[in-house]
């Protein structure tokens, strides 16, 4: 049997192992000692390799390009020659008539890795000539990475994986790490265990929950009013870390102004949370020897998600909780690459190596680097992958290049969303599967999947793993790199990288923050934790460091603002909440777990509405039964999961059905600072179906 290194291509945790081959089929995994996983596996990692093998138990594998000739025909097959002459020639003509802008791209966060997303980046800026390049974060960490930025300098976790389980004390809010990250929840077991103090503030009864110190089953849509009071009740209670301030931070005056009216019982109906006990729980946090906040989608998907990063920043400041081991910020990211994306530049207003496109010195560097004019790349910010509904009906965007992602089952409001994939003039997918996106395009290129190729991917906690192929490409695969690059020479800028360690040089060269991360370093179990400005480098599990901030006066500027409602509120047509939640067998768009057999048993169409005992009863609802789930979007069936950790008036749907599919519900209100959906709130209504 061979065995062949690899990384987890499932969550940010970064858990290396060895996908085993016989016969050259991938048959089974073990874990390695890497460094956030030390041998262990969840069980995606574990069970969650065989769609390599196309099983087509939900979907097949594409294993040859296919072109849509005109709109309304059927999808043929067609040999690559074809293909990519057919896509290069509609881009130019688009670009011709509309102006680069009006192209879009999308990376991948998930199983292409860093050198593919690099490549795509690069095509869009410098063969296209737009901005207009986004990926899935701004779906989910979006929020973070603007309101990290905005604050501390640098949109990532500050502490790395392994830390947690030292702190003293971890606060989780809006985070699930048992269904999301389960190593990193068993991180917080083993903190727990050691004696660390553990305090969750989520609506649901979470897992972690069960071993909290301290629980706040706060109010949906509370957050900003939640992080202020906790604020408030740091400063008040004298718990500040003074020095900390003046030294390390500016723009206390400001933010006081807005802190000072939040005590916990002037917004208790609208945290939920008894002033006791929120003040018990600052107090904890404020005074532990090392305290980190790890937060999730219940933090970013919301419309003040930047806002609240900010305060989560300011309260890790203002106590004199960051800049040292085993304290600090962890923003934990969903996808497994979700970090490189970002890393990569797959982001309108950055760079690779979170270099600003507006910055002159920056354009001038990547031109002379790509050998393009100064005058081709440009210095504005390009458009999001969330602005795709509005700016396709304004025929702003006339062309959308989707690779690896599937927002037909991922974004809002999906009715809407196939409207605009529909309409879209130009529409290529480049998957593994045929997703319901990819179902709708005119070019489909099949890349490679995650275990047919070579790469680099970074872990939520920064840090740069290696991966390897373990089987060879199957069918007309080609490695996505190669597919952007003989695209890219097909419209008149050539691209002639021979492997993954090209590009990734390229890439160290380009990026200060990443030079001594080779893939000599990360050879085997190694790793390179950025920044990692040399070779030589140690890397930095912990940002910050003494109080020095990313920040042009090396200080954290202290942010937030008022608390305002959600933009939409249950009212007696839809009197209950709705928010999305993560399944823990299953990923993203379900098109990788959703083909890999352990996993697919764990649960099948129509997925589950959670819901509160007495919410279900009172709507004659049992256990399992199939019930309606309507909003103003649209009107899913789902089957009712009956759970008393759900709280009353609130109830949670998983995104990943394509029966049941709860985005068909949600709606397409964004965060205005990141343009962050808000899928944590809308309003639904859950009525049961007779005659069952
Ligand atoms: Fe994969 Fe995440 Fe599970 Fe680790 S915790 S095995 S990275 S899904």
């Amino acid at each position: 049997m061979e065995k062949h290194m690899t990384v987890c291509p499932y969550c940010g945790a970064g858990c290396k192992f060895n996908l085993l081959v016989e016969n050259g089929q991938v048959v089974g995994a073990e874990g390695l000692d890497g460094i956030t996983n030390q041998g262990e596996l969840c069980l995606k990692g574990m069970s969650g390799y065989d769609f390599i093998n196309d099983t087509k138990i939900l979907t097949p594998r594409i294993l040859h390009p296919m072109i849509r000739r005109t709109k309304g025909a059927e999808l043929e097959r067609v040999s690559w020659d074809e293909a990519l002459d057919f896509t290069a020639k509609k881009l130019l003509e688009i670009k011709e008539k509309h102006g680069a802008d009006a192209i879009l791209t999308t990376g991948s966060s998930r199983g292409p890795g860093n050198e593919a997303n690099y490549v795509m980046q690069k095509f869009t800026r410098a063969c296209i000539g737009t901005n207009n390049i986004d990926n899935c974060a701004r779906t989910c960490h979006g929020p973070s990475v603007i309101g990290l930025i905005d604050t501390v300098g640098s949109g990532a976790m500050s502490v790395s994986i392994p830390n947690m389980e030292n702190a003293d004390c971890i606060m989780l809010f809006g985070y699930n790490p048992s269904a999301s990250h389960p190593i990193v929840a068993r991180r917080i077991v083993k903190a727990k265990e050691r004696g660390a103090k553990i305090i969750v503030a989520d609506p649901r009864i979470i897992e972690t929950a069960r071993i909290a110190d301290i629980y706040m089953q706060i109010n949906n849509g509370c957050n900003l009013a939640f992080v202020n009071a906790f604020a408030n009740v740091i400063v008040s209670e004298g718990l500040m870390d003074k020095k900390f301030v003046e030294e390390h931070t500016s723009g206390f005056e400001a933010w006081w102004e807005t802190v000072k009216n939040y005590t916990p019982e002037a917004v208790q109906d609208i945290t939920g949370v008894d002033p006791e006990t929120l003040r018990a729980a600052a107090r904890m946090y404020a005074t532990a020897g090392g305290s980190i906040i790890g937060w999730g989608m219940g933090v970013t998907q919301q419309c003040q998600g930047v806002h609240t990063v900010h305060q989560i920043a300011a309260i890790a400041c203002v106590s004199g909780q960051i800049g040292r081991d085993n304290a600090g910020l962890a923003p934990v990211r969903g996808q497994n690459n979700v970090q490189g994306s970002c890393d990569m530049g797959m982001w309108p207003s950055l760079y690779p190596g979170y270099q600003k496109v507006a910055d002159p010195a920056m354009r001038s560097k990547f031109a002379k680097a790509w050998g393009v004019s100064e005058d081709s790349l440009s210095l504005s910010e390009g458009c999001k992958l969330t602005d795709l509904p509005h700016l396709v009906k304004e025929g702003k965007i006339r062309a959308f290049y989707n690779f690896g992602e599937d927002p037909l089952q991922t974004e809002p409001d999906s009715i809407d969303m196939r409207e605009t994939l529909e309409n879209v003039e130009f529409l290529i997918s480049q998957d593994i599967f045929m997703t319901q996106t990819t179902a709708l395009a005119d070019v489909v290129f099949p890349g490679t999947s995650w275990g047919e190729h070579d790469g680099v991917f970074s872990a939520s906690d920064r840090t740069f793993q290696r991966f390897t192929a373990a089987v060879p490409p199957k069918g007309e695969c080609k490695h996505d790199w190669q597919i952007f690059q003989e695209l890219s020479t097909r419209m008149g800028y050539p691209m002639h990288y021979d492997d993954t360690k090209q590009i990734w040089d390229e890439v160290r060269e380009l990026c200060p923050s990443f030079q001594g991360a080779t893939y000599e370093k990360m050879a085997g179990v190694g790793y390179a934790q950025w920044p990692i400005p040399e070779v030589g480098h140690p890397g930095t599990p912990t940002l910050y460091q003494g109080g020095q901030f990313n920040m042009p006066d090396g200080k954290a500027l202290l942010m937030t603002t008022d608390w305002k409602a959600p933009t939409e509120l249950p009212d007696e047509e839809y009197p209950l909440i709705l928010c999305t939640v993560r399944e823990v067998g299953h990923y993203s768009c379900r098109s990788m777990t959703g083909n890999c057999k352990v996993l697919a048993l764990l649960a099948d169409e129509p997925g589950y509405v959670t819901i509160n005992p007495a919410d279900a009863e009172k709507r004659g609802i049992k256990d399992q039964d199939l019930v309606w789930v309507h909003s103003r979007r649209g009107k899913v069936i789902s089957r009712a999961a009956i759970d008393e950790r759900t709280n009353k008036g609130t109830v949670y749907m998983t995104y990943q059905w394509w029966i049941g599919k709860c985005n068909t519900l949600t709606m397409h209100a964004t965060d205005p600072l990141s343009g962050t959906p808000e899928d944590k709130h809308s309003a639904c209504q859950v009525d049961a179906i007779d005659d069952q």
